[in-house]
């Protein structure tokens, strides 16, 4: 037995878990974060937001120079990758960042307790070392932020090598000729791009009948366009249903929207079908802990189990499973165990696929706006309209902004085009500000940037847009 008494264990070092024990021990409370990684930062950073961003950069900066440095008068030789290089640049990334989450741990005096963590009591925290030894400490609150793992399919078994999930896909030892990816939604386009562009023939089979199923389905039918432009294969409707590994392939059994049956056979497939809530060995169940029939732990508004000094954040509860939705919430519980009024804005979290171009957005989709049965109107720009979109060479796409017909207000901002993921962010304030369109639209933006493209999609909502 520890006899330290904290004021919150948090089980879990992920973007939620990491990010709430930082901010309860700016708050002042005594924190202790337990991890049974060899390194902190969670999904995250070890197999997800990080290592698939440092591999479609890198890929990117291939793609660029194989297919675009010669339309601004720039010849390369023959170019080559050098996947290992590729992977070691990919892994000090990861190990800057997760060296760092040591750090602020240590400068906010965060303890670290290495293990796997057990709730063995309302108050009591047991932590189980990779030796085996254990120890169990006391604590005030329990904040659970354990996260969530990759989901197969019924009969497919992966193993991370020839069948894949995203984390064999971020360390592949070799291109693949064939790769098939069971599913478009974030990891298939986003790990798709980048074997696509190293050299892999990338076909997805995706069970609905439209790619990317959360998406705006205006910027989604234009999405799939463009990514079938640069060499992406989508079957939809396309449910797989097996995939076994032979000696030379692996065959991929799918049954199409008519119930017929059929084959198809990769070098490597790589299964994305979502994700679940991850409490294995928890102990949850013993100490009472509620919850739903997918897993992920029951919390009300203020991330409170039904066992009042015990809290739960991130992936592991319901919403979207997104790295700053899980770190808002990290702050937030911490702020509320602190007696403070910490809140999380789900109307304003934005969603950001990392294609080249990206997808962004935030609030409703225009199906959804549909379906609630607001009246609203819808303003759009291309940005092959944008001065600086033609200078940059990435003129496909457009920005979408859906307005509350009577008040102006802004419901939604979608965008597909280079660095979405920036530019969204004014839209999230400008939601988070509750502003309208107008406000948008008679804001000053820089010129020649990107932004004006947001700024001509809220005149457009008036249709008073001046370059369209
Ligand atoms: P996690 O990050 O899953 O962390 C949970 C931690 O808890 C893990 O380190 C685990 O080891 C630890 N743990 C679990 N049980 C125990 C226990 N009993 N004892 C001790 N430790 C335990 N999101 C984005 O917003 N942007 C992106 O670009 C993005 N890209 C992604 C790419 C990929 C390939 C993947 C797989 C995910 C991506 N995500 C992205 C999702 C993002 O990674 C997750 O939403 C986020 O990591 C969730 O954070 P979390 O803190 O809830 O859990
Ligand atoms: P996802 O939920 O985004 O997409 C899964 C897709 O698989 C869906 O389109 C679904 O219809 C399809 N599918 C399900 N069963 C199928 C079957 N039998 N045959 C064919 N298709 C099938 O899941 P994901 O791509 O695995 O990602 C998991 C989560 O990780 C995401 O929901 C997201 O929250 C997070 N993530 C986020 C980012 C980002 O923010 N950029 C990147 C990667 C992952």
């Amino acid at each position: 037995m520890n006899d330290t008494r904290y004021d919150v264990v948090v089980i879990g070092a992920g973007p939620g878990g990491y990010v709430c024990a930082i901010r309860a021990a700016q708050l002042g409370l005594k924190t202790a974060c337990v991890e049974s990684r060899e390194t902190l930062g969670g999904t995250c950073l070890n197999v997800g937001c990080i290592p698939s961003k440092a591999l479609l950069q890198a890929s990117e900066h291939f793609d660029e120079a194989k297919h675009h440095f010669a339309d601004f008068g720039i010849k390369t030789g023959d170019l080559e990758v050098d996947l290992s290089k590729m992977m070691d640049k990919k892994d000090k990334v990861v190990s800057t960042l997760t060296k760092g989450v040591e750090g602020l741990f240590k400068k906010n005096k965060v303890t670290w307790l290495k293990g796997e963590g057990r709730i063995t009591g309302k108050h009591q925290v047991t932590v189980r070392g990779s030796d085996g030894s254990t120890q169990s400490v006391q604590t005030e609150n329990i904040v659970i932020a354990t996260g969530s793992v990759p989901v197969s399919l019924p009969g497919i078994k992966v193993d991370e090598k020839r069948i894949v999930s995203s984390t064999g896909a971020l360390s592949l030892d070799k291109v693949p000729e064939k790769l098939i990816i069971v599913g478009s939604g974030y990891i298939g386009l986003e790990l798709g791009s980048v074997w696509r562009r190293l050299g892999a023939e990338v076909t997805v089979l995706e069970f609905l009948d439209h790619i990317c199923p959360t998406m705006d389905r205006t910027l989604g039918k234009q999405y799939q366009r463009l990514l079938e432009r640069q060499g992406f294969k989508f079957e939809l409707s396309a449910r797989v249903t097996g995939a076994t590994a032979g000696k030379k392939n692996v065959k991929v059994t799918v049954k199409d929207k008519d119930g017929n049956d059929s084959e198809r056979d990769a070098d490597v497939v790589l299964v994305a079908v979502g994700r679940r809530a991850f409490t294995d060995g928890l102990g949850v169940d013993d100490a009472g802990v509620t919850s739903d029939e997918k897993g992920r732990i029951d919390v009300d508004a203020h991330f409170r189990s039904n066992i009042p000094n015990i809290y739960a954040i991130g992936d592991v509860i319901q919403g979207p499973m997104l790295a700053h939705k899980a770190e808002d919430e990290g702050v937030a519980v911490a702020e509320i165990i602190a007696g403070q009024a910490g809140h999380v804005n789900y109307g304003a979290i934005p969603s950001v696929v990392y294609t080249e171009p990206e997808a962004a957005w935030v609030g409703k989709t225009e199906e959804e706006v549909k379906a609630s049965g607001v009246a609203y109107k819808v303003g759009t720009f291309n940005f092959r309209a944008n001065g600086r979109a033609l200078t940059l060479g990435s003129v496909d796409g457009l920005v979408k902004i859906i307005a509350d017909k009577a008040t102006d207000r802004v419901l939604g901002v979608h965008i597909l085009g280079h660095d979405a993921s920036s530019l969204i962010g004014e839209a999230v304030l400008a939601m988070e500000y509750g502003a309208s369109a107008e406000d948008i639209a008679r804001t000053c933006h820089a010129h020649p940037t990107l932004s004006e493209a947001v700024k001509e999609a809220a005149m457009d909502v008036d249709k008073r847009a001046i370059h369209s």
